[in-house]
């Protein structure tokens, strides 16, 4: 049976905003010493928006958003939305595939369009120009980048534009750092996003240990490698990205404003959309099963 504590302890949390799918989750989440925490739409508001667009040259800024936008109608991805409000009306591609933690690819007046990640435009055969290698650049310095391409009337690939999108730094989260780091809990940054921006994000906030671009099935091995090291590791997400992560860590946490997949891995789903979540759910659990013992 279900000692009576971890009922009290399970309605206690869904008043404050802590959804525990089952018995095992407080006591999962007392044991945690290690929260790895995604960045965009975790510790970032994933409200993104398009801050600056580079064409290759004799390529149109505009008309490569506006081809970006038709294939990121097809993804929940943060970057899409942002791509989508920047271009605002226009058409969506068919024969959609949204691939996580790298992009899509879409028709677009018989074209197919990709928009993604640098490196897998670069590993589909889609070369940067030094110009947009250049623009890649100097825009991670500040971003999340996006590149867009489309085949040539050759058929090959090509990268037209790279797209600078910018997030801010959730108001919360610095708080919730600092106060899962008195509870005596190692924060990780594991982002499939740029190397710079997760290094700027995380000193920020305080953060040391940092892993970036991780692909999805690399943030699986990040919480392999870090359990091997003797630690009880959960792990905080929101995206498609992070599901198989939050279902192979000890604890999955998912925010409140995640997709079903986040929801789905999880074993604590946060009701609101705040980092400060996670405190209150291994508080919870402390008390809870302080209470048991
Ligand atoms: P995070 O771990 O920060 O949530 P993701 O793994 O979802 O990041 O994405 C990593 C990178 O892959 C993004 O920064 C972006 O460059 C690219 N990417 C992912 N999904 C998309 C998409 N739908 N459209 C364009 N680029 C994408
Ligand atoms: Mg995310």
């Amino acid at each position: 049976a279900t000692p009576i504590a971890i009922l009290v302890g399970t309605g206690r949390g869904a008043q404050l905003g802590v959804l525990v799918t089952g018995p095992e989750a407080l006591e999962s989440a007392e044991r945690i010493d290690t929260i790895v925490l995604d960045k965009t739409g975790t510790l970032t508001s994933g409200r993104m928006s398009v801050a600056n667009v580079v064409a290759a040259e004799g390529e149109d800024a505009t008309d490569a958003i506006a081809r970006a936008a038709a294939v990121e109608r097809g993804s929940e991805h943060p970057v899409a939305a942002a791509i989508v409000a920047a271009a605002g009306a226009g058409q969506t591609a068919t024969d959609l595939e949204a691939i996580a933690g790298r992009g899509v690819i879409g028709t677009v007046d018989g074209l197919r369009v990709f928009a993604g990640r640098a490196a897998w435009i670069v590993e589909r055969g889609g070369a940067l120009t030094p110009e947009l290698e250049a623009a890649v650049d100097a825009a991670e310095e500040r971003g999340t980048v996006v590149v867009v391409g489309w085949a040539d009337a050759g058929g090959a690939l090509r990268a037209r534009a790279v797209i600078e999108i910018a997030d801010t730094v959730r108001a919360e989260s610095a708080e919730a750092i600092a106060r899962l780091r008195e509870m005596g809990l190692e924060p990780v940054l594991l982002t499939g996003d740029n190397a710079r921006i997760a290094a700027s994000v995380a000193a920020e906030l305080g953060i040391e240990r940092v892993r970036a671009g991780v692909l999805p099935e690399g943030k699986v091995d990040e919480i392999a490698a870090l359990r091997a090291e003797g630690r009880t590791v959960a792990m905080v997400g929101d995206g498609v990205n992070d599901a198989a992560a939050l279902a192979s860590a000890d604890l999955g946490i998912a925010m409140g404003g995640g997709t079903d997949a986040a929801l789905h891995a999880s074993d604590i789903a946060l009701m609101r959309d705040d980092p400060r979540g996670i405190v209150t759910a291994v508080a919870l659990s402390r008390r809870t099963m302080r209470i048991i013992r």
